[in-house]
């Protein structure tokens, strides 16, 4: 199997995923990018997976589906361009005989999935769409603090060699974050080298790993001491681990 992230609008990345004659694409947000990908390539497209309802995720929905007869996948409970075969939790989807398992993960919307599988050439994948990204996570437009905190903590939990492919190139604006919330962090530090140099020859910082995720996210890392402390010393009413989960992500809104 090889795995493409297709660059589209200003910093998106549409995931291909494909064997040399079927392909699935997540979260299309433009035809454009994977019909020529499919094109050049001389695939097959099999099926749509979609995280959520957001239109950088699904304008180039309904051209592909009309154009390939692919089968398109997405939240049971949000407005995807029909037809499309609802998912939450805890269903299977197969795909290029993969199968994948569908984890809800509120908090960016009400309704946003993860697609999960637990080999695939012999690691773990996962597309998780605007839900955790490479040193961030999400901003949260309709879910609480509380769900994404619950969202992230599985995520978390999916085994460390698992390929995290996040739908932005948002890593090098969210390590500077990270860096002022954990400046003693030295895996911090040095991927965050590694990151600027992947960019100055504009290459992908993803996909990440769960396993580094956790070493240098201060989203998944807000119960350590040093991440609690520093939130407490930005925000002093954060006393319990949602209120310093709730007083990060705001934290981060307001950064320059
Ligand atoms: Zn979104
Ligand atoms: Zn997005």
């Amino acid at each position: 199997m090889e795995l493409i992230a297709l660059p589209a609008f200003e910093d998106n990345y549409l995931w291909l995923l494909h064997d040399g004659h079927q392909a699935l694409v997540v979260d299309p947000g433009d035809a454009a990018p994977v019909a020529g990908a499919l094109r050049r390539l001389g695939l097959r497209l099999a099926a749509i997976l979609v995280t959520h309802h957001h239109g950088d995720h699904t304008g180039g929905v309904a051209a592909l589906r009309d154009a390939t007869g692919a089968q398109v996948f997405g939240p049971a409970r949000e407005r995807i361009p029909e037809p499309f075969t609802p998912l939450a939790g805890g269903n299977l989807v197969e795909v290029l005989g993969i199968a994948f398992r569908v984890i809800d993960v509120p908090g960016h919307t009400a309704g946003h999935v993860a697609y999960f599988a637990d080999d695939v050439d012999g690691a773990p994948l996962l597309f998780c769409g605007d839900t955790l990204f490479s040193g961030g996570c999400g901003r949260l437009f309709e879910g609480t603090p509380a769900q994404m905190l619950a969202s992230l903590d599985a995520l978390a939990a999916l085994p460390e060699a698992t390929r995290v492919c996040c739908a932005h190139e948002y890593t090098l604006g969210n390590l500077r974050f990270a860096r002022a919330v954990e400046p003693a962090n030295a895996a911090l530090a040095d991927h965050e080298r590694a990151c600027q140099a992947l960019r100055e020859r504009g290459v992908p910082t993803l996909p990440s790993s769960i396993g580094l995720e956790r070493a240098i996210n201060p989203f998944l890392r807000s119960r350590e001491a040093a991440v609690t402390r520093s939130v407490q010393a930005h925000a002093a009413s954060a006393n319990d681990e949602v209120a310093v989960f709730a007083a990060l992500r705001q934290w981060k809104n307001e950064f320059r």
